[in-house]
């Protein structure tokens, strides 16, 4: 019964009972290979046993007690975070909404301290997607989340990705704050942006003195085979940076990076969060993280991100008239449907394949990152025999 839950989520008829590795189980026993992973969170699956040991033995220890305290984990994760990245300071939080939040207040505090407080606007575009708090929806810009919410927010502009002169502009004025982009759009439909993009949008804020943020909290820890999506390129770095989902492996804890310089404003007592950077977090997000940026985690999930993508536009190929496209990055891969990208989840439940929607009438799949060969293959079987369901009811209908 939902009865007594707000009414906010469409969800699957489906009751989760219990996981393992890339397979969901529902309460009625039937099992799913999972290929949205709690959205690109559990990026080694379900209940990896690493993970368990760690929560399990932290659980026994110390699970928190607020940022009046030293915590040790947020010291030794901050260290493995920024001796990863381009990032001199992290702030942890629990959710990627706050990490977004953390982001576009350390920028605009950033100008503030350094005697710009007119800077404040935002550059956001159309198609991203960064939370669900006020900042986040007035940053993104979607209508379908900003509507019936009260009045936009003022500081917010929303550009598209393919209007280079309008961006040039809009850095250049002198009341801009900041830049956010997701250097892989997830819930928009899995688009990748180009290294030349991302490169010459660097080279426009350094110019200006804007500030570069990206939105990794999808793309990120190893879900395109690189740690974060923007390392694949030179010359891309951002000077502040959201994580969150797979940064727990499934444990809710986010972070916000930043180059020292970036962060200057944010000094004590601007900014906090009671749950943020908990000794159960971190010691969960510490085992999850050194799994992940384990050089052959990372190999094996570009290794079997392409096996993937190869079977997939073969997939597409063979049933044109059900896949149109194969897009994004790495394990971050969209297919843009003919279908409607609802009905075919439906479907693709209904043969014991479990994938996520996304815009443009994408599906998107988000496997974990440890997903076996083998268990590619039998997700491809299973959007093969999808399609061909897909065929049988367009042919019915006829
Ligand atoms: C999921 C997501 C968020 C929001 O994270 P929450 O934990 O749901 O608040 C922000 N940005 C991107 C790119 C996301 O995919």
């Amino acid at each position: 019964m939902t009865d007594h839950l707000m009414g906010v989520y469409n969800r699957a008829p489906l009751s989760v009972a219990r996981g393992q590795g890339a397979w969901l189980w529902d309460t009625e026993g039937r099992q799913y290979l999972d290929c949205v992973a709690g959205i690109a969170t559990n990026a080694l699956g379900h209940c990896h046993p690493k993970l368990v040991a760690a929560l399990t033995e932290q659980a026994n220890t110390l699970w928190h007690v607020s940022n009046i305290f030293r915590v040790p984990g947020q010291e030794a994760l901050a260290e493995r975070l920024t001796a990863a990245t381009f990032a001199d300071v992290v702030f942890f939080a629990s959710t990627g909404t706050e990490s977004v939040e953390c982001a576009l207040k350390t920028a605009r505090r950033y100008h503030y301290a350094k005697g710009a407080p007119e800077r404040i606007d935002v550059i956001g575009f159309a198609g991203s997607f960064h939370g669900r708090t006020y900042g986040a929806i007035n940053a993104a810009g979607n209508p379908s989340y900003t509507e019936g919410f009260g009045p936009r927010l003022p500081g917010y502009i929303q550009l598209t990705l393919d209007d280079a002169a309008a961006l040039a502009e809009a850095i250049a004025r002198p009341t801009t704050a900041a830049v956010i982009v997701e250097p892989v759009q997830g819930e928009g439909g899995a688009r990748a942006l180009t290294g030349e993009w991302l490169t010459e949008l660097r080279r426009l804020c350094t110019v200006h003195g804007v500030l570069l943020i990206y939105d990794e909290v999808q793309s990120g820890m190893g879900r395109t085979g690189r740690l974060f999506a923007h390392q694949w390129f030179e010359g891309a770095e951002p000077d502040i940076m959201c994580v969150a989902k797979a940064l727990g492996g499934g444990y809710p804890v986010a972070a916000c990076l930043a180059t020292a310089d970036a962060a200057s404003g944010m000094v004590a007592g601007v900014h906090g969060t009671t749950f943020g950077g908990s000794p159960l977090a971190m010691a969960v997000a510490l085992a999850a993280f050194d799994e992940i940026s384990n050089p052959n985690t990372l190999a094996h999930a570009r290794d079997v991100a392409e096996d993937l993508r190869r079977q997939l536009i073969d997939l597409a190929a063979r049933y044109p008239d059900v896949i149109q496209d194969v897009r994004g990055k790495g394990l971050l891969i969209g297919l843009r449907m003919i279908p409607n990208n609802r009905e075919f989840m439906g479907i693709a439940r209904d043969h014991g394949l479990l994938v996520a929607g996304g815009g443009e009438n994408c599906v998107r799949l988000l496997p974990p990152l440890n997903l076996s060969h083998a268990e590619a293959a039998e997700a491809v079987t299973r959007l093969a025999l999808a399609c061909e369901t897909v065929r049988a009811q367009v042919a019915q209908a006829a």
